[in-house]
């Protein structure tokens, strides 16, 4: 039971580290993202020079906050804001790996974005199915010396389910 739950996360791990992949090499030559405006707010997911981020936007002097109604994301190119504007005007900018917080406070605006490369994602991601691969080759390695699969248990004059740990039991 726990190695079919870990082998469909390392599937859905794999399938999110070429998806990663892919946006990763598409943000070289592409500033691109989904943009959410509403009123003098604006929130934003976007990518470019292989980091993505998702950023926030209020306006101040406003008698109203964001409202958050319609939810009409649209895409868009050049999303979001000028990226070394922001850092070179930063009140906070805090850099951890390659996780990035910008927080711009303006005279007219506040940004808030978070920055992450696309490398530390797809590192992440590449986790699990590096270790289903290399725990498949050590089944297969033990398998093919006459061991249990599982535990490594030496099978040679035993049949049927591995008697230490009970792989093998119908
Ligand atoms: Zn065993």
């Amino acid at each position: 039971m726990r190695r079919w739950f870990f082998n469909i996360a390392a599937a859905k791990s794999m399938l999110l580290m070429l998806a990663t992949v892919v946006l990763w090499v598409r943000s070289g030559s592409y500033n691109e993202g989904i943009t959410h405006r509403e009123g003098h707010c604006a929130e934003w997911f976007s990518h470019q020079d292989g980091s993505c981020e998702f950023g926030l936007l209020t306006w101040h002097n406003l008698d109203r906050g964001c409202d958050w109604v319609d939810h009409n994301w649209e895409y868009e190119s050049n999303t979001g804001l000028n990226y070394e504007f922001l850092r070179s005007r930063a009140e906070a900018n805090h850099r951890v790996l390659g996780v990035e917080y910008i927080r711009t406070d303006h005279n007219f605006f506040t940004a808030e974005v978070y920055r992450v490369q696309y490398w530390l994602i797809a590192l992440l991601a590449a986790v699990l199915p590096v270790l289903w691969i290399w725990t498949d080759a050590r089944r297969r390695r033990r398998i093919a010396r006459g061991q249990c699969g599982n535990c490594g248990y030496d099978m040679r004059g035993s049949e049927g389910a591995c008697p230490e740990c009970g792989t093998g039991a119908a």
